[in-house]
């Protein structure tokens, strides 16, 4: 899988989890599909259509802020009218990876799972991090 083999050689936070996942006892189980899932994967069924996530781009997307949008958001405030942000592809199957580990170990339903993902210091929003997005 060209993709995955190109976010672990860019990304710190891909290989720190792919170690984790491979020295754990926990097994990722990943039906591949066309048209398996609504979109990209089914918790549920745990399948997942490669093929969606080419609707995503590979790098972060760097949009242009307007002053208004500047003086009504914090955040944007210390930009210099330009932002990073978006989903890349990579992002979307780090969360995979990282929601169905959490799924894999005992105790953990879909929901946890993908709260956790989302939460601050995730792995998720550690690649979020490396590619200079806001999370
Ligand atoms: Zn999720």
């Amino acid at each position: 899988m060209a993709l995955l083999r190109f976010e672990v050689s860019r990304s710190e936070v891909y290989r720190t989890l792919l170690k984790q996942i491979f020295n754990s006892s926990v097994v990722i189980n990943i039906f591949l599909g066309k048209n398996s899932a609504a979109f990209v994967d089914s918790a549920d069924q745990w399948t997942f259509d490669f093929d969606d996530l080419l609707s995503l781009p590979i790098d972060p997307v760097t949009v242009r802020i307007h002053d208004h949008h500047r003086e009504h958001n914090p955040k944007l405030c210390s930009t210099s009218g330009e932002l990073k942000c978006g989903v890349t592809q990579g992002e979307l199957l780090l969360h995979i990876l990282e929601e169905r580990y959490y799924m894999g170990r005992a105790g953990r339903g879909y929901t946890e799972a993908h709260l956790r993902c989302l939460s601050p210091g995730s792995y998720q929003n550690q690649y979020r991090k490396e590619l200079g997005l806001q999370s």
